[in-house]
C-alpha cells in the first residue's frame, strides 16, 4: 500500500510534495480547480509506487509510510484513497 498525507497538512497545504512526486499521484495540484475545495492534499494509492520522496520534504512532517502511520491518524489511509474513488 502506498504512502499517506495525515492531519498536519491541514492549515499548510503547501504543495511541496506534489513537486517532489515522480509519478504525480498527489491531487488536487495548484492548478486543478478543485485545489481549493480540500484541506489537505491526498495520494493515489493505485498510483503512489512507494518511494518516499514526499516524506522529506513536508515542512510539517504530514505523509507516512502506511506501516508508520500514527493510530490516531489511521482513518486518513481511507480519506486519501476515498479522494480517487468518489
Ligand atoms: S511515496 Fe513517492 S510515489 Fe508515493 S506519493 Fe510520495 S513521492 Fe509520490
Ligand atoms: S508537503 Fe506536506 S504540508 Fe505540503 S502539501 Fe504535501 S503533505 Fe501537505
Amino acid at each position: 500500500m502506498a504512502y499517506v498525507i495525515a492531519e498536519p497538512c491541514i492549515g499548510t497545504k503547501d504543495t511541496a510534495c506534489v513537486d517532489a512526486c515522480p509519478v504525480d499521484c498527489i491531487h488536487p495540484r495548484k492548478d486543478e480547480s478543485n485545489f481549493n475545495d480540500e484541506e489537505l492534499l491526498f495520494i493515489d494509492p493505485v498510483e503512489c509506487i512507494d518511494c518516499g520522496a514526499c516524506v522529506p520534504v513536508c515542512p510539517v512532517s504530514a505523509i507516512f509510510a502506511l506501516d508508520d502511520l500514527p493510530e490516531k491518524w489511521s482513518h486518513f489511509a481511507q480519506r486519501n484513497a476515498d479522494f480517487y474513488t468518489r
